[in-house]
């Protein structure tokens, strides 16, 4: 097998050429390692390649398909985004502090995988402990978008998202605390799923704001994103949050999904924000009157708070980032400054030099709207904004099975361009963050291009735990938007 036959390959079509014994395992393993060496010097989205484990698990996986005993993963390469822990394997948050780090233990996420036969070809790279929309916080190098190597690959999870889109690897996993899956998966034309809070395991997954981070696939298609959200989600007592409900088999029926017929299909006015690309306009239109003739009732609908949303995550994210980022010390983990006089002299040296500027601004932040004098009047604020957001949300699923907008109010921006202005940067995730606010699940599946070959997203809100709903109506959009298929020209 060559390299390029990885291109566009799906979950799906690589089981079939796995269980019909065209391929094995180490075959496939070794193409994904040679797409990353002909395409990754121009995308970089790995900060770290896994070519050893990835052999040992692929011939591992081929005993298993020998035996009749292979899950729907089993010797299908992918890739992790660096923020999920791997045993033996650095896992660094593209950030100085966490260099060469390399955890005692697996998350629960890559534990899952490789208890299913999965085989891990690398580490993805990402803003700097998943703070960024653009993946050009990352400490090391910016990651490329596969469509125009000029622009961005979005972020935080834009390696995972370049990787997918690049054909470097067959699925991610990505992490989003306010669109991190879903508006990288919509910049590079690929299909992203944040769960329901609680949903898949955070054990494992280096903490940004524990109120809002998930884990969830990145993928080619839709069925391939039930596949491997079917794998990682269910409950883990080493997860607080985790929620114990019954996990039904997402991908089961999902090619009935043709006639939507009988679905309420909320469209919120005030998700048509000021400053969205005229073309994203358009195409977020036909593809909510493409939902129409697939039979869905659709009607106009308000949110009237989501003017607060972002207001609301730019509080509550940087304040819990800066109590769970408070644990790197230089004594712990990674990176230390040398040659300090003090305990304190070490402790300033080592977080002044660990950390980049974002992650910085967060920290001071967030450690702003904590203090005694104005956590009242911004912490204590948010969060009955959050409150509000939520019921907001809950009264909407009475009356709509789904809620659907645009992923991204902008397709793939070039690389510098929103580097200057924080705000603007922030305004990428103006769509997605209220998700993650009020727990539910989103995704962005590829709703076609842009004139300019890039892009564009379509996203679809559910209720909590109603991922098969959202999945059903995603998999009769993707079937509908024609879209299946189409890769980069790299
Ligand atoms: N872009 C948003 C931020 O910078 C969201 C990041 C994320 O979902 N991890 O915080």
């Amino acid at each position: 097998m060559d390299a390029d036959a990885l291109i566009g390959l799906t979950i799906s079509e690589a089981r079939a050429l796995l269980d019909s014994r065209q391929v094995s395992a180490p075959e496939l393993a070794r193409a994904a390692l040679e797409r990353i060496g002909a395409v990754d010097g121009r995308v970089r989205a790995f900060v770290s390649v896994t070519e050893d484990l990835a052999m040992s698990q692929a011939k591992e996986a081929d005993r298993r398909i020998a035996a009749g005993d292979a899950a729907p993963l089993t010797g299908v390469p992918m890739q992790l985004k660096d923020n999920m822990a791997t045993r033996g394997v650095a896992t660094t948050c593209s950030s100085r502090m966490l260099e060469g780090f390399v955890p005692p233990y697996d998350a629960t996420v890559a534990r899952r995988l490789y208890a299913r036969g999965a085989v891990l070809v690398g580490k993805g790279n990402m803003d700097e402990f998943a703070m960024g929309s653009s993946t050009e916080n990352s400490a090391f190098f910016p990651t490329r978008n596969p469509w125009d190597l000029a622009r961005v690959p979005g972020g935080s999870s834009g390696g995972p998202a370049a990787a997918v889109a690049a054909s470097e690897c067959v699925y991610s996993l990505g992490s989003d605390t306010g669109g991190s899956i879903r508006q990288p998966a919509a910049l590079c034309g690929a299909v992203g799923l944040k769960p329901t809070y609680g949903l898949v395991s955070r054990y494992g997954l280096v903490a940004f704001a524990s109120s809002l981070d998930q884990i969830g696939p990145i993928t080619r298609d839709v069925t391939d994103c039930a596949i491997v959200l079917s794998a990682i989600a269910g409950h883990d007592p080493n997860d607080s949050t985790s929620l114990n409900a019954p996990i039904p088999d997402y991908a089961s029926g999902l090619d009935a999904a043709e006639d939507l017929s009988g679905l309420r299909i909320g469209v919120p006015r005030e998700y048509f924000v000021d400053g969205m690309d005229a073309e994203v306009e358009r195409s977020t239109r036909k593809s909510i009157a493409m939902l129409e003739d697939l039979g869905a009732d659709v009607e106009e609908m308000s949110l009237p708070h989501t003017a607060y949303a972002l207001a609301v995550y730019y509080i509550l994210a940087p304040s819990e980032c800066s109590a769970n980022l408070a644990r790197y010390d230089g004594v712990k983990y990674g990176f230390s400054a040398l040659a300090a006089d003090s305990m304190w002299e070490a402790l300033e040296r080592t977080r002044a030099e660990g950390f980049g500027p974002e992650v910085k601004r967060r920290i001071m932040l967030g450690t702003y709207a904590l203090s005694a004098g104005y956590y009242d009047a911004f912490y204590l604020k948010a969060q009955r904004v959050r409150s509000i957001i939520r019921a907001e949300f809950q009264d909407a699923f009475r009356r709509f099975d789904a809620i659907v907008s645009a992923t991204s109010p902008t397709t793939a921006f070039r690389l510098g361009e929103k580097t200057a202005d924080p705000v603007q940067m922030y305004l990428s995730d103006v769509l997605t963050l209220p998700a993650n606010i009020a727990g539910i699940p989103g995704m962005s599946v590829p709703a076609g291009l842009s004139q300019d070959g890039l892009p564009i997203g379509f996203q679809i809100l559910a209720d909590a735990l109603a991922e098969p709903t959202m999945l059903r109506i995603a998999r009769a959009f993707e079937r509908a938007s024609g879209w299946e298929g189409k890769t980069p020209p790299i």
